[in-house]
């Protein structure tokens, strides 16, 4: 951990990522029928949960019986599931290759439910025979590109790691970081790549935000790591991911990432829903059978461990879901210039002289007057007041004042005729269409599991555990990947 970024997560502990999903809709209704009753009439409660015990000892006779009668069929058809067999109690011993490899793939964009669009036998294959999060991998908020996969890296938060946005402002500097700023000193933590090479590995990386910074140990060396340029077809990709596994086996990379741009690409232009996206969708499933066919071929198959995650999901946005700050002049006028960034993260930073916390007031004031068209979708905080699971205050980097809106709501300076309508991210991560995927698959993945879904800052101890070397300090649970993963010894 390098020394500007360690004082920051000092007094951060370790955030198990599982407290962070809401509950389900079956621990909610437990939890409402075992507290509902009230203690002030004990004996209509006794009556009552006689009555209830002998319904449901009905009910269950009822269902016995009706279990006999299906039994016979069920028995009799060919069972679908996957069969677990006695050795995958333990990490499966490898075959060719000398030690765990780790291949992280990510399709930007893939929301989660999209695995269901179209025919994706390739991505069934790694979820039939791997481990799945069955509703889909958290991504931290802001749930925009930069942030999440610099975060799938780190372990950390983007209060922490320092993506904070996909462009945003230096407050000392007023220096501007875009998606193409590589000088380090925008980029904090430790990336699995360095975490890697620290321990006299190697690491691999096709594309990956963060993957070009010269940092630490990693030098991004020309024949493991490439400048980012979106023309390259991804078929291009998986060859050049594959050809890594053809190096004598001690100098195949124990990391390696993988990167396309779909469907993120084409959710934007055309919303979720569209048949563009379908077909995006088939196709990045075509990109995975082919990178199976190739390490099946090259007899590894069954020993990298893959683990496919997007980085966000999609929602569809229309004209009419739109907020223009325009419409908020009679209680303020917020300049241009103070707004860093509009839709769907919105960020203000007020020059120096102007309180934030009035700010907030008064724009709170106009969205809540109901005079401000869509106002009540709309909600602006102090950082600090924002709630604590989105981990979005403890940097200088975030401005001082965020808006949180309503998924599928856009906000826009002024009003215009435009009318378009697309697709966008960057919302609550606690937004179901913010979800992406989770599939682990590989010797130290159960076969045919499924486990709840999980914020990615958990995915950097997941890969240092399965590359059996410490990480650094981060805001995963050191727990986390002994709950998935299988254990290397009985
Ligand atoms: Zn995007």
């Amino acid at each position: 951990m390098g020394s500007d970024s360690s004082s920051i997560l000092a007094p951060k502990k370790p955030v198990p990522a599982q407290e962070e999903d809401p509950p389900s809709p079956t621990t909610a209704l437990l939890s409402f029928n075992t507290d509902s009753t009230s203690s002030s009439d004990s004996s209509r409660k006794s009556t009552a949960t006689t009555v209830v015990f002998i319904s449901l000892l009905l009910v269950t006779c009822v269902a016995l019986s009706a279990a006999g009668a299906f039994a016979f069929l069920f028995f009799s058809t060919p069972k679908t599931t996957i069969q677990t067999t006695s050795s995958d109690s333990v990490a499966r011993p490898l075959r060719n290759l000398d030690r765990p490899v780790v291949l992280l793939i990510s399709s930007d964009g893939f929301r989660f439910g999209y695995q269901f669009k179209a025919p994706t036998p390739n991505i069934g294959r790694l979820i039939a025979n791997g481990t799945e999060a069955e509703t889909g991998l958290i991504p931290v908020f802001p749930t925009l590109t930069f942030p999440n996969h610099y975060s799938i890296v780190t372990g950390l938060y983007p209060a922490y790691h320092g993506i904070i946005n996909n462009h945003f402002v230096d407050p000392y500097t007023g220096d501007h970081f875009t998606m193409s700023s590589h000088e380090p000193k925008w980029w904090l933590g430790e990336p699995l790549w360095e975490t890697v090479v620290n321990h006299g590995l190697k690491a691999a990386l096709y594309f990956w935000p963060g993957s070009e910074v010269i940092k630490g140990s990693w030098t991004c060396p020309e024949k493991f790591c490439h400048q980012y340029n979106g023309s390259v077809p991804f078929e291009e990709r998986v060859d050049s991911v594959l050809q890594y596994f053809d190096l004598p086996s001690s100098e195949i990379p124990v990391f390696m990432t993988l990167y396309f741009e779909d469907p993120d690409h084409q959710g934007h232009k055309v919303g979720p829903d569209d048949p563009q996206i379908t077909e995006a969708v088939a196709n990045i499933d075509r990109l995975i059978g082919k990178l199976i066919a190739g390490l099946e071929k090259r007899g590894v198959f069954e020993d990298v461990n893959i683990i496919l995650v997007g980085d966000h999901g999609m929602v569809g946005t229309c004209d009419k879901k739109l907020i223009f700050l325009e419409n908020l002049a009679p209680w303020i006028e917020i300049p241009a210039d103070w707004v860093q960034s509009y839709t769907p993260l919105l960020a203000i930073r007020p020059p120096q002289g102007v309180e934030p916390s009035d700010v907030v007031k008064k724009i709170n004031e106009g969205l809540k007057s109901g005079k401000v068209e869509n106002g009540e979708y709309l909600r602006v905080y102090l950082k600090e007041e924002l709630p604590s699971r989105l981990h979005y205050a403890a940097s200088d980097r975030i401005p001082p004042i965020i808006g949180l809106l309503e998924e599928g709501f856009k906000v826009e300076q002024k009003g215009n005729d435009k009318k378009e309508c697309g697709g966008a991210h960057g919302y609550d991560n606690a937004v179901f269409s913010m979800r992406t995927i989770f599939v682990g698959h590989g010797p130290q993945f159960p076969r045919g599991k499924k486990i709840p879904s999980f914020e990615n800052v958990q995915i950097y101890n997941l890969v240092t555990s399965i590359l059996n070397i410490p990480g650094a300090p981060n805001n995963g649970s050191l727990s986390f990947p002994k709950s998935v993963l299988l254990p290397s010894t009985p």
